[in-house]
């Protein structure tokens, strides 16, 4: 019998709930996706690179086409200057990318602070870098107690785990957070590992506020981001990884034996349409904005409550007022029986808060939406529980 170096590990929730939306025929708002096409000047440069021959190995870092049009967006955004050939890294989605920085950056016996609810990719990768999570809970309004992290730290603590946009509450750090992120950091000399997948997903006129535009947390950090939500195109797996010249270059003996590198036509197609649709990434707050509004409208006359997101495209709804069962069963009793998939979201803790709160996905049509809010208001209105 092989001993399993990940007895705690099942089938994560997003492939468990999209199966049984599948398999109920129910509209899918669980696993984070969009129900719509990737740009059409996209998928027309993803041809042109197989047509034109760019089918074989990338260099190990990530084409410079493309690692030049990542530069240049940090510029713009962020007000970052990135050496091109030292501290950007192309990877398999931000997913390899994540997995690569905590092996990178974490040692056998190290204790990595993550900070719950927190995306299921961090723990398993934590576990098989010999590390030892330690779970800080966010406040009941998802915001980060930086006393409670202050105090969980040792002599063992090395890395800290960050998510801004956060999945899955929608919470943003703010700047008094990178005041105390920095304090923290630097006192106790903390690597930092900051998935900032959702970047382009920010609302109402707020600004993401990445550990880039700040030259002390930039110093000490990775950060992880992926093409797949800003360009809906989340089967591609094009991510990458920001950081320091001495944290990239043991980021690439990894990440080269890992995957070596990432599929090449992808990379071009991103880079082509970089290139000549830098507005894409500029209009996607506005373009998330009003479908989180339009669902919000949606589900206004519902029993759901629905608690503020200013970031991601994700939405929770507090059902406290239409059942006492577990988030679990609810959302397994909302695929089976209402017709809409949702993502309990105690799966996202080590133990878990008292509280009845599921997870919709809005990266949908506005038929979708339309669809799936009026089953789950009808439902909220005679649940029948
Ligand atoms: N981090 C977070 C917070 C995510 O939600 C996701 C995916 N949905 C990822 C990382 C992984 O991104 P990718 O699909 O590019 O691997
Ligand atoms: N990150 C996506 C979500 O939160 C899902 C990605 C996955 O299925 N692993 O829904």
């Amino acid at each position: 019998m092989l001993q399993s170096k990940l007895p705690l590990i099942g089938t994560t929730i997003f492939t468990t709930m999209s199966a049984m939306a599948a398999e109920y025929g129910a509209i899918n708002l669980s696993q984070g996706y969009p129900d719509f096409s990737p740009p059409t000047a996209l998928l027309e440069a993803l041809s042109r690179a197989m047509n034109e021959g760019k089918n074989q190995y990338p260099p190990m870092i990530g084409i410079a086409e493309l690692r030049l049009q990542i530069k240049n967006k940090v510029r713009e955004m962020y007000s970052a200057d990135i050496d091109l050939d030292q501290e950007i890294t192309i990877t398999s989605g931000a997913t390899e990318a994540l997995f690569v920085a905590i092996q990178a950056a974490v040692h056998q016996g190290d204790e990595v602070i993550v900070i719950d609810p927190a995306y299921d990719a961090y723990d398993p990768a934590i576990q098989l870098a010999g590390g030892t999570p330690i779970h800080i809970s966010m406040d009941t309004a998802f915001e980060i107690d930086w006393q409670k992290i202050k105090d969980s730290i040792t002599t063992r603590t090395s890395t800290l785990i960050l998510n801004s946009p956060h999945n899955p509450s929608g919470s943003v750090l703010k700047h008094a957070d990178l005041d105390q992120l920095s304090r923290i950091a630097e006192q106790y000399n903390l690597t930092l590992i900051s998935d900032e997948v959702y970047e382009h997903m920010v609302f109402d006129g707020i600004k993401h506020l990445s550990l880039l535009v700040h030259p002390g947390l930039r110093a000490r950090s990775f950060v992880i981001s992926s093409f797949g939500k800003t360009y809906h195109a989340t089967g591609w797996k094009v991510g990458y990884a920001i950081a320091p010249p001495a944290f990239t270059n043991e980021f690439r003996k990894i990440h080269q034996f890992v995957t070596f590198t990432t599929h090449t036509p992808s990379q071009y197609a991103i880079a082509d349409y970089m290139t000549h649709h830098a507005d894409h990434h500029r209009q996607l707050p506005d373009f998330y904005q009003s479908k989180r509004d339009l669902f919000l409208a949606l589900m206004s006359g519902s029993q759901f409550e629905m608690t503020p997101t200013p970031g991601t495209y994700f939405q929770l709804a507090d059902y406290s007022a239409i059942s006492d069962m577990d988030d679990q069963s609810f959302a397994a009793h909302l695929t089976q029986n209402v017709g809409v998939a949702a993502i309990p979201i105690s799966v996202f803790y080590e133990s878990p808060p008292d509280q009845k709160i599921v997870r919709f996905c809005f990266a949908k049509d506005d038929d979708t939406l339309r669809l799936a809010a009026e089953k789950l208001v009808t439902f909220s209105l005679a649940p029948g529980l």
